[in-house]
């Protein structure tokens, strides 16, 4: 399922099989949580170089509901994307105060925000949901907490996660469906180092980490990281939750690291941000009003091949749906080729150098 081809330092190259093709590691999720990349269609994302998306189960399941999707013949199905695919738990959701009315031992009561119904979500009614769509790789429900939360709640979101985790692996009976466990514990490496254990015992085809990158600082983020990684075994992937700069792309594959989701590379296009080679720039700043360079001049992208930063900025200025797709688009298409590239300097057992010349460039925090 997960065949492990080179290691560098403690980056890893590898390939994940799953029913609907093998994805060649590490690698970058955007996150479709409704069905659909935002000012992409699946046609341009493939062309980004994407392999896998995530969707959410839980949001799903409240709009359109399941009925429709099994009578598509499944979630890929429903939305015309034929390649693999995860679909999160809802675990996520909890951060939410739109969602979350309260979490207990059994299970989470959530507020649907779309007509206010209440719903009960056990981790078992979860495994339903997801086997139902029938994603490739399903994620565990999990107790997420805050990022300030006290130790005492961090502690009881660990209990609760290894609770759950046990109620996922026990009710998941689709065999040809993947099931990845999410270890909590915040920052604090004694509890991220319990979870990342927990976990692990449950022999899940994956482990992932969560609760991280949700606003504690990234020296924090990069402790609780570099804790959890030795105790995972080598031929588990490593799911990153939440992390997508290109930044902690690099810096946490240096770790070892190998799968990452976030909705940042889009949101920050949609704000003006753009990669380049030679580092970010947000095209709102005036001096691109009369620059007629590509966004990134060494970029192949068809962004960059056909319009100037000056036309996109006009665009973009004036609320033009094309300036947010042009602009996502070549976000995208920048990080899938970070990940091609970070993936060959693995093979090619030259990682350090090209992670060190990266991050030299990407060396502040993107905003
Ligand atoms: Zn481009």
């Amino acid at each position: 399922m997960f065949k492990l081809e080179n290691t560098d330092g403690f980056a890893r190259a590898g390939k994940l099989k799953t029913e609907h093709g093998t994805i060649e590691t590490p690698f970058f999720m955007p996150v479709a949580t409704k069905g659909s990349v935002k000012h992409i269609s699946f046609e341009e994302l493939k062309q980004t170089g994407t392999q896998c998306i995530i969707s959410n189960a839980f949001i799903f399941y409240l709009k359109p509901g399941l009925e429709i999707i099994e009578k598509a013949g499944g979630i890929h199905k429903f939305i015309n994307w034929n390649q693999p695919m995860f679909t999160d738990s809802g675990g996520f959701q909890m951060l939410n105060p739109e969602f979350l009315i309260k979490i207990e031992e059994q299970g989470v009561h959530f507020r649907s925000p779309f007509d206010g119904i209440k719903h009960f979500m056990t981790p078992e009614k979860v495994m339903e949901i997801e086997e139902t769509l029938g994603a490739d790789i399903a994620m565990c429900l999990d107790d997420v907490p805050v990022h300030t939360s006290e130790p005492k709640r961090l502690k009881e979101s660990v209990e609760r996660t290894k609770s759950w985790a046990k109620r996922c692996k026990e009710s998941h009976t689709e065999k040809k469906q993947l099931l990845f466990g999410i270890a909590q514990g915040g920052t604090i490496e004694k509890l991220r180092k319990q979870s990342v254990q927990d976990i692990v015992d449950l022999d899940f085809d994956g482990i992932a980490l969560g609760g991280l990158c949700i606003g504690e600082t990234r020296d924090k983020m990069n402790i609780a990281i570099q804790a959890s990684m030795p105790l995972i075994p080598e031929n588990k992937p490593r799911y990153l939750m939440g992390v997508g700069t290109p930044f902690d792309l690099v810096n946490t594959i240096g770790y070892g690291t190998d799968c990452f989701d976030s909705c940042f590379v889009t949101r920050s296009a949609r704000h003006g941000l753009v990669f380049t080679q030679k580092g970010n720039l947000n095209i709102l700043h005036s001096q691109y009003k009369n620059d007629l360079k590509p966004l990134d001049p060494e970029c192949e992208c068809f962004v960059c091949q056909n319009y100037s930063r000056a036309y996109i900025r006009h665009l973009k200025v004036l609320g033009e749906e094309n300036g947010l797709k042009y602009l996502s688009y070549h976000d995208l298409f920048f990080v899938q080729k970070l990940m091609k590239e970070t993936r060959i300097s693995i093979q090619e057992n030259r990682f350090e150098k090209f992670k060190t010349e990266f991050l030299k460039i990407y060396k502040k925090i993107e905003k």
